[in-house]
């Protein structure tokens, strides 16, 4: 039995020894650092906290109304295709709010439903005619009728031109920010799904998952749905709840369309079920 200071010795005097006791322990750990530091795949896990707290950091002012409230979008998820939802361009059909406040709520919670996607989720596009509960903004124009559309009329109750209000203005900058590749917009009272430009296909997947019927309403003066489905050829879906929706419990207007709106987000694949979740 050799004592532990002549191996050391014999370590030292031996080149080739004291090499490989050097270099296989590099190796090995060279190996299992490579491995700690490759790239995380960019794939979005739901059960990660870590994932989910900067969503909720989203929320951001895009501009303000003719009354100076803050026009809000959430903006979640950074994947190429992109997913704008609004509500309450017409003030007093303002289920909708509720129902993009809660698709931001389940986007952050179920992250997954993110990937490939970024989605912008403007809750109130008219919040002075939401807290007037008016049609119109509060130069009594008809904000859905502010567009650029072929089809536009300039009127009083239109607007005297194109992006005449600050609230339209604001909804054609998060066009143009944004790029969406399709768009839902929330109205009541109509109960149905409507569609413009090449939005037929996401009015269809849509319908599979709530009990509104699609009906074709024919593109109005001016509208976002003419201007951003028939002018710029973005599919759009103008989801028109019921006439006593925005009566309902929060959780049942959920219940109701949850799902539909989560579809439009992972169109063209299917929407998984919302049950327990
Ligand atoms: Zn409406």
């Amino acid at each position: 039995m050799m004592p532990p200071c002549r191996q050391s010795q014999i370590a030292q005097i031996n080149p080739t020894a004291s090499i490989t006791r050097v270099l296989i322990p590099c190796l090995v750990a060279a190996v299992w650092l490579a491995g700690c530091q490759a790239p995380a795949k960019p794939t979005i896990r739901g059960t990660d906290p870590r994932l989910v707290r900067p969503t909720l950091q989203a929320r951001s002012t895009a501009g303000n109304s003719v009354e100076n409230r803050p026009i809000e979008t959430i903006v979640l998820g950074n994947g190429p295709k992109s997913v704008l939802v609004m509500a309450t361009i017409h003030g007093n059909e303002p289920a909708g709010t509720p129902l993009a406040e809660m698709l931001a709520v389940h986007l952050t919670r179920h992250p997954t439903l993110l990937a490939g996607k970024t989605v912008v989720i403007m809750p109130v596009a008219n919040p002075d005619g939401m807290a007037a509960n008016t049609r119109g903004n509060a130069n009594g124009v008809d904000l859905n009728r502010n567009f650029a559309a072929e089809n536009r009329e300039n009127t009083p109750a239109y607007g005297l031109s194109a992006l005449s209000e600050p609230e339209s203005r604001v909804i054609s900058q998060v066009l143009t920010l944004y790029q969406p590749d399709h768009i839902v917009t929330i109205h009541q009272p109509l109960n149905c799904i409507d569609y413009d430009g090449p939005g037929q296909q996401l009015a269809e997947h849509m319908a599979e998952y709530c009990d509104l019927p699609i009906r074709k309403l024919g593109a109005r003066p001016g509208s976002l749905g003419a201007f951003a489905g028939d002018t710029l050829k973005i599919p759009i879906v103008t989801l028109e709840l019921k006439p006593n929706d925005h009566t309902l419990p929060e959780s049942q207007l959920w219940d109701r369309y949850g799902t539909a709106l989560v579809a439009a987000i992972t169109y063209p694949r299917a929407a998984p079920s919302l049950l327990g979740q």
